[in-house]
C-alpha cells in the first residue's frame, strides 16, 4: 500500500519536513534513520511499490558494521552478517591454473571493532533498514511514490513528487533539505545538472546466487580467479549462501550469459551443479567506474551510488554509500540542532568524493587485473604478482584505507588526521563492550596519557559535552580499561597519546596529551556553534 507524502499546499511557505530522502535504497534508509535519531522530520520517498527482493552487495566491512552500530542496528541484526575467519577466510587472488598470487589479509577483527569483511544477504539487510526507519519517530516512508523534478530557493527545496506511474498526479513537498540516494540512474544528479567523471573500466559480469546444499570447502572468503580463458569471483555471501560472478567474454552474448544453462556450465568446473546447489537468482551487470563532480547543490545533496559507481571488486560500493550517509547526517543534524554553521555542509562531498575516488581508481585496478583476457599479458601479470608473493613482506596486502579527501574538516596534526579512529572493546566497571556502546559514540577524545577533561577549562568541557561528546583515558589508571589493547596499538602505529574523533569516525585532530585544549578550541572554530558564536 502507497502513503500519501505529507503535502504543502502553499510550497513557498514553511517547509513540511527538515530532509526529503529520494531513494529508500539501503543508503536512503540509513540516511533517513539518522536524520530521524537526530531529532528531524523526515520522508523518504521510493519509487517502487516494494522491496527489492534481489542482492547486490554480499560483503560487507567492519566500518560499514561500526555506521550501522551507530544507527542502533546491530543490537538486534548482528547476526545477519558473517565473518571472514580462520582458515577459509581471506581474500585471494588466484590464476587459470589455481596458483595463488596474491593474498590479501581480510582475515581479522579491523580497527572499528567489527570482522574485517563479512558476507551478508541484502534483501535482509534492506528489510532491517527499512523497519527501523519506519519505527523511528519523525521518519516516513512513502512507497510506489516517484521524484518529478525538483526546484531551490534560499529557504529550501520543493520536490514533485506523483504516484509511480501517474506522472500527472503531482504532490508538491516542502523541506529544508534534499538528499538524492536514488541509485546510479540517479535523477536528483540529473535534476541538479551535476557532471559525472568516468575511469573508462567497462566489463559485463554475470552474477549468480545460489544456496548450497551440501558443505563446501572454499580456500577464502573471497577468490578471484584470473583465468584469461574465463575470468572468475567466488565469495561467501552471507549465512547458508554463495556467490559466483563470471564475466563475458567476446564470444558470448549478455543474453546468452543470462540463460540458467550458462550459470549451472559456468559453475560446473567447481562441482557446483543442480545436485549440489539451488539456484536463487542470476544477473548480468555492467561493472563501470564513475562519480559525480559535486555532491551538493544550494540545500540538495547526493550520496550511494548517484554519487559514485565502482567495479564490485572490493566489496566497496555499499560501505561507501554508507560512509556518506553518516558524513552527511552528522552534519545536518548540527545544523538542525543549532550547534554548526551551516558551512560545515561544504566540507561533506571534498572529504568524502577525494576519499571514494581512492577505493575507485583501487577497485578499477583490480578491475584491471581480474579481467585479463590476453593470454600473453596474463602470462606477464602471473609472473609479476609471484615475484611479488614470494617477498614475505609483500605476501599479505592491506585492504585500502584512505584519507578523507581535502579540504576537509580537520587539524594538520601529524598524520592521522582525516584518517579512520579505532573503536576497542571496554570494560568500565562491570559492562564490558565496544566502546561506542559502552562510553558513546559522536565526538570521542581519548588519550592514552590521563583524563583528557583535566586539560578542558570548565567551559570547553561543558561545551564538549554539548555536542555530544565523550572523553576518556585508555591508560588503564582510569574507569575505562582497554580490553585488546586495540587504542595502544592505534596509538603506537600513528606515535601519539591523543585522538578527537568525528561522529564518522574519522579523526579531527591526533597529537600529544597537551595539544587537548588546542584540538578542543579548533574544533569549536571550526563548527562555530550559532548559538555561542563571539562569547
Ligand atoms: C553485482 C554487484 C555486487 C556488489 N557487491 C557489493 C559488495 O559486495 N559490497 C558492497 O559494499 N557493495 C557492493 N555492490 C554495490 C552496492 O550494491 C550498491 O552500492 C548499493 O546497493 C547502492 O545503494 P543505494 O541505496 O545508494 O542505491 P539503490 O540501492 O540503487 O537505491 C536507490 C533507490 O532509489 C530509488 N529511486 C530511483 N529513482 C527514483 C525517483 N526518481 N524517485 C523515487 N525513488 C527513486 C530506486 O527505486 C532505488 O530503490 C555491488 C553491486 C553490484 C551490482
Amino acid at each position: 500500500m502507497t502513503t500519501q507524502p505529507e503535502t504543502d499546499a502553499a510550497p513557498s511557505s514553511r517547509p513540511v519536513v527538515d530532509c526529503v530522502v529520494v531513494g529508500g535504497g539501503p543508503v536512503g534508509l540509513l540516511t533517513a534513520v539518522f536524520l530521524g535519531q537526530a531529532g528531524l522530520r523526515v520522508s523518504v520517498v521510493e519509487r517502487q511499490p516494494r522491496r527489492y527482493p534481489l542482492p547486490r552487495a554480499c560483503t560487507i566491512d567492519h566500518e560499514a558494521l561500526r555506521i550501522l552500530q551507530a544507527a542502533r542496528f546491530m543490537a538486534d541484526h548482528a547476526g545477519l552478517f558473517e565473518p571472514s575467519q580462520g582458515e577459509r577466510g581471506g581474500y585471494e587472488f588466484r590464476n587459470g591454473k589455481g596458483e595463488l598470487l596474491q593474498a590479501i589479509d581480510w582475515n581479522r577483527t579491523a580497527e572499528s571493532g567489527w570482522a574485517n569483511t563479512n558476507g551478508f544477504y541484502q534483501p535482509d539487510l534492506e528489510a532491517g533498514l527499512e523497519q527501523q526507519a519506519v519505527a523511528t519517530p519523525g521518519v516516513r516512508v512513502h512507497r510506489g511514490w516517484t521524484l518529478q523534478s525538483l526546484s531551490q530557493d534560499r529557504e529550501g527545496v520543493t520536490a514533485a513528487l506523483a504516484p509511480t506511474g501517474r506522472p500527472g498526479e503531482i504532490a508538491q513537498v516542502r523541506s529544508r533539505w534534499l538528499i538524492g540516494a536514488d541509485g546510479a540512474n540517479s535523477s536528483v544528479r540529473s535534476q541538479l545538472g551535476i557532471d559525472v567523471g568516468d575511469s573508462g573500466f567497462e566489463a559485463d559480469w554475470l552474477v549468480v546466487d545460489y544456496q548450497p546444499l551440501a558443505e563446501e570447502k572454499w580456500s577464502a572468503f573471497v577468490t578471484q580467479y584470473c583465468d584469461p580463458a574465463q575470468p572468475a569471483t567466488a565469495v561467501n555471501s552471507g549465512p547458508g549462501r554463495r556467490r559466483f560472478e563470471f564475466m563475458r567474454r567476446a564470444d558470448t552474448t549478455v543474453e546468452e550469459l543470462g540463460q540458467d544453462a550458462a550459470a549451472w556450465r559456468l559453475m560446473a568446473p567447481w562441482g557446483v551443479t543442480p545436485q549440489t546447489a539451488r539456484l536463487e537468482r542470476h544477473a548480468v551487470y555492467t561493472f563501470r567506474g564513475r562519480w559525480a563532480r559535486t555532491w551538493r547543490s544550494g540545500n540538495a545533496f547526493l550520496a550511494g551510488d548517484a554519487a559514485h559507481l565502482m567495479p564490485p571488486f572490493l566489496g566497496q560500493g555499499l560501505c561507501a554509500g554508507l560512509r556518506d550517509a553518516r558524513a552527511l547526517t552528522w552534519r545536518l543534524a548540527m545544523v538542525h540542532g543549532g550547534l554548526a554553521t551551516p558551512a560545515v555542509l561544504d566540507t561533506y562531498g571534498p572529504e568524502r568524493s577525494g576519499h571514494v575516488r581512492e577505493i575507485i581508481d583501487e577497485a578499477v585496478a583490480a578491475g584491471r587485473i581480474i579481467c585479463e583476457l590476453d593470454v600473453n599479458r596474463a602470462a606477464a601479470r602471473d609472473a609479476e604478482m609471484k615475484k611479488h608473493f614470494r617477498d614475505a613482506d609483500a605476501a599479505t596486502r592491506e585492504p585500502p584505507h584512505p584519507r578523507l579527501g581535502e579540504p576537509s574538516l580537520t587539524v594538520a596534526s601529524g598524520g592521522a588526521d582525516g584518517r579512520l579512529a579505532p573503536q576497542g572493546r571496554v570494560r568500565v566497571a562491570e559492562r564490558v563492550g565496544l566502546f561506542d556502546d559502552v562510553v558513546g559514540g559522536g565526538w570521542q577524545l581519548i588519550s592514552r596519557i590521563g583524563d583528557p577533561a583535566r586539560l578542558l577549562g570548565d567551559k570547553d568541557a561543558s561545551w564538549f559535552r554539548q555536542i555530544g561528546g565523550v572523553t576518556a583515558d585508555v591508560s588503564g589508571a582510569g574507569p575505562v580499561q582497554d580490553l585488546d589493547a586495540a587504542y595502544e596499538r592505534w596509538f603506537d602505529a600513528h606515535g601519539c597519546e591523543v585522538f578527537l574523533a568525528r561522529p564518522d569516525f574519522y579523526v579531527f585532530a591526533a597529537g600529544q596529551h597537551a595539544d587537548i585544549p588546542r584540538y578542543v578550541s579548533r574544533l569549536r572554530q571550526a563548527l562555530q556553534p550559532v548559538s555561542s558564536t563571539g562569547k
